[in-house]
């Protein structure tokens, strides 16, 4: 299933270069902060500004991190409601970036982002969070109880459906076995989670925010194998019945989604189904048979 494909594509041990390329991008995005690129602040936006429907669609975006150095150049894509779409292209396209936009983090120079029909950068941070979440490979896990962790996705949220989101992502077996429970310090100081494990409270938070559509961009971890296969299940069940928007780096995690969009330098060059783009015959057929050789 997708779902499998995509999760397999969460799990790739990459770790040690993408801890050393995560250092990279903190230091870029405070750069960026620096050269006053538009980051969407918590708690500005319209109240007024609503929804009205689940597509997220960029119409034309330009963005840039550094002024005079656009990294996307007028990139339109439309996300269906219940669709999955993959976005494959090299390293350094921007498909990363498009993702931050996709999902509210950063605004568009030029062109716009919007969740039905209204613009991301106008919504209230939280009324965005509510409906589209960005999946990376940054699980923070937070000093405090595991309690406090979860209910980060949903104040208010009671230790009932605490418990039930814990085993949505398989993460029940664990938690049952602490003796302190829900109430456990964990973070720094506190007790210390295993990868898999901040992984599972992560996706746990993500069962309680609930939103509708996920934006997933190439997460990795030094997971063991059976950890992995475990994750693995665990997020395609989250997954399930959700707008995906899937970052993949290798094409099989791809090749069923509903629709491949390819980014090239900033701008995609090819969009359709994994056959509509074997049959054109571009970048994406070449990508594919090169690697069925
Ligand atoms: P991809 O995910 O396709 O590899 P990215 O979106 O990460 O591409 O990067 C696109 C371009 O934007 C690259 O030139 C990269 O160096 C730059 N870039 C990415 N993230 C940042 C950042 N946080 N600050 C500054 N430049 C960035
Ligand atoms: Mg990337």
């Amino acid at each position: 299933t997708t779902g499998a494909l995509l999760a397999q594509m969460l799990v790739e041990p990459l770790g040690l270069i993408l801890r050393w390329y995560d250092e990279l991008q903190v230091a870029q995005v405070a750069l960026a902060r620096l050269v006053g690129v538009q980051e969407i602040e918590p708690g500005a936006g319209d109240e007024k500004v609503r929804p009205d429907g689940r597509d997220v669609a960029a119409d034309r975006v330009r963005f840039g991190y550094t002024a005079g150095a656009d990294v996307l150049h007028e990139v339109s894509l439309a996300v269906r409601p219940g669709t999955r779409v993959a976005l494959v292209g090299p390293s350094g396209a921007g498909k990363s970036t498009l993702g931050r936009l996709l999902a509210g983090i950063y605004a568009p120079r030029e062109g716009s982002v919007t969740l039905g029909g209204a613009e991301l950068s106008r919504m209230p941070t939280e009324r965005v969070r509510r409906h589209v979440a960005l999946v990376n490979q940054e699980h923070h896990v937070f000093v405090g109880s595991l309690r406090d962790n979860l209910l980060l996705a949903r104040t208010g949220a009671g230790d009932e459906e605490l418990w039930a989101a814990l085993a949505a992502v398989d993460a029940d077996g664990w938690a049952r076995s602490l003796a302190e429970g829900l109430d456990t310090e964990v973070g720094s100081g506190g007790l210390a989670l295993t990868p898999a494990q901040a992984q599972q409270v992560a996706l746990a938070r993500l069962v309680l925010a609930d939103p509708h559509t996920l934006v997933l961009d190439e997460a990795t971890s030094l997971l063991d194998p059976r950890a992995a296969r475990h994750l693995e299940r665990s997020l395609g069940k989250v997954l399930q019945g959700r707008t995906v928007v899937a970052i993949a780096h290798r094409l099989h995690t791809a090749h069923d989604a509903d629709v491949i969009a390819v980014a090239e330098d900033g701008r995609i060059s090819e969009l359709g189904s994994h056959d509509e783009l074997v049959a054109a015959g571009g970048a994406y057929a070449a990508l594919w048979r090169s690697w069925h050789r």
